[in-house]
């Protein structure tokens, strides 16, 4: 089964059997599960994923439920760092189906959500996993009319907007890669070969995404980036194997069997003047867009010189000026449009009811332009015929070891070291400037940062 699935948080075992069920409505659309414990925080979450719902089923066809499972925590016991009041929320890349667009063997596959795989007409039966995708949020921002807003950004990564590859280098934490280049995500297979030893057996890389599919440089709008190339990534031509680590390795450790990994990829490739072109634009303000199926090109957030594996690419560029990192946010409302909903940042004390009767949106939190978005990669606007294309399912076969791998590191304190992980590394340096002025950093997490 062509099951993309790289979930890799997942709560230590005496969690897995605890879930409340929350159904949006009749039609139940969505199903979400919480994994956590009562407390306030959990009772407003709760009203706003059930608002999330409803929001997001008034804009597009959602024929058979997606399901989420949800943890609301307390970030700053969990993540050990000032960062920790100012993240919001996180997605982790939801499970993917692996689909191509014939069945030719020639044509590339993407990597589909399975929350959108199940709305499509597909070629066979797929065996679904029990939950879409997981949202994670912290009981630090939990606050009647505002969180609605982000657990509505948070289920929209799920639904779609979120890339898989990642500039692989010193921005992510592995500092002896002598020049940063884009990858598509390798993935495991991993077995347990003795007592706090795991051998970890490297199989291949992940495909790009659905919405990975649709991005072009803004200076070339012609060309799709993720179409072509990488080659060597996929044909299995690279000479990958296997590695031993143990338990308790430190991210250094793991990191520096990547960077051998990646050294002997990149070293006398042809492709490497590409490779680079799509780094510099990684590094490069507003360089990149998502081409729309009618043509118009949105523009992605990208910054110059800093590159956040979990932020950059994956959100809508801001409509107000800011080409540094630092400058990204504004206090002001009037600089907001109606794509409010997928920026990076969002500033706290905009209320949910103010964003809706400002920009009047004719689906509520989801702009014009993210609804062009979604349905570029296939989903359906509400109301309009769906679309009869017939996906084919992938006979690629990527195994389920995500979650065995955050298991066994959740239990090893993954957390706990004092070196900076990649993700908070991104924010803390500016976390003062957050704080300060009341700036929510709406922030994802990509898989990199956790599962080696
Ligand atoms: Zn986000």
């Amino acid at each position: 089964m062509a099951k993309v699935k790289y979930i890799n948080y997942k709560k230590p075992t005496i969690n897995i059997n605890k879930g409340e069920k929350l159904m949006v409505s009749s039609q139940q659309p969505f199903n979400f599960v919480i994994k956590s414990d009562d407390s306030p925080e959990k009772e407003i979450y709760k009203k706003a994923l059930l608002r999330s719902g409803e929001e997001i089923s008034k804009a597009l066809e959602i024929k058979n439920t997606i399901n989420i499972d949800v943890y609301i925590e307390d970030f700053c016991k969990t993540l050990r760092s000032t960062a920790c009041f100012s993240l919001v929320g996180m997605t982790y890349s939801p499970i993917y189906i692996a689909l191509k667009d014939s069945s030719s063997p020639n044509e590339r596959e993407y990597a589909y959500p399975q929350a959108l795989v199940k709305q499509l007409n597909l070629d066979k039966e797929v065996d679904f996993s029990d939950h879409d995708l997981i949202i994670y949020l912290n009981t630090h921002m939990a606050k009647e009319d505002f969180s609605e807003i982000i657990t509505t950004h948070e289920i929209i990564h799920g639904l779609g907007f979120m890339g898989n590859g990642v500039v692989i280098g010193k921005s992510i934490g592995i500092p002896n890669i002598k020049e940063e280049l884009f990858s598509p995500y390798v993935y495991y297979d991993v077995e347990n070969v003795a007592e706090n030893k795991i051998n970890y057996n490297m199989l291949g890389f992940l495909p790009f995404t659905v919405f990975e599919k649709n991005i072009v440089a803004i200076e070339d709008r012609d060309n799709y980036l993720y179409r072509t190339g990488f080659d060597e990534f996929f044909d299995n031509s690279v000479n990958i194997t296997s590695y031993s680590l143990d338990f308790n390795s430190s991210s250094e450790e793991q990191f520096s069997v990547l960077s051998k990994i990646y050294s002997e990829i990149y070293k006398d490739n042809k492709s490497l003047n590409k490779y680079r072109k799509i780094t510099k634009y990684y590094f490069t303000h507003n360089s990149i867009g998502f081409k729309c199926s009618d043509g118009e090109v949105v523009k992605l957030q990208t910054f110059n010189d800093v590159y956040l594996s979990s932020s950059s690419g994956n959100h809508m560029a801001v409509p107000f000026k800011c080409e540094a990192l630092n400058t990204c946010y504004s206090n002001d409302i009037n600089e907001y449009d109606n794509d409010y909903l997928m920026y990076y940042n969002f500033p706290i004390q905009f209320k949910s009811s103010e964003m809706l009767k400002k920009f009047k949106n004719e689906y509520g939190f989801i702009g014009p332009k993210l609804l062009k978005i979604l349905t570029t990669m296939g989903w359906t606007e509400k109301g309009k015929e769906s679309d009869s294309k017939i996906y084919y399912v992938s006979d690629n076969e990527f195994p389920d070891v995500y979650d065995y791998l955050f298991e066994l590191k959740s239990n090893n304190t993954i957390f706990k070291n004092d070196i900076k992980e990649t993700f908070l590394m991104s924010s803390s340096n500016l976390n003062h400037t957050y704080l300060k002025t009341n700036i929510l950093l709406i922030f994802i997490i990509s898989s990199l940062l956790f599962i080696i």
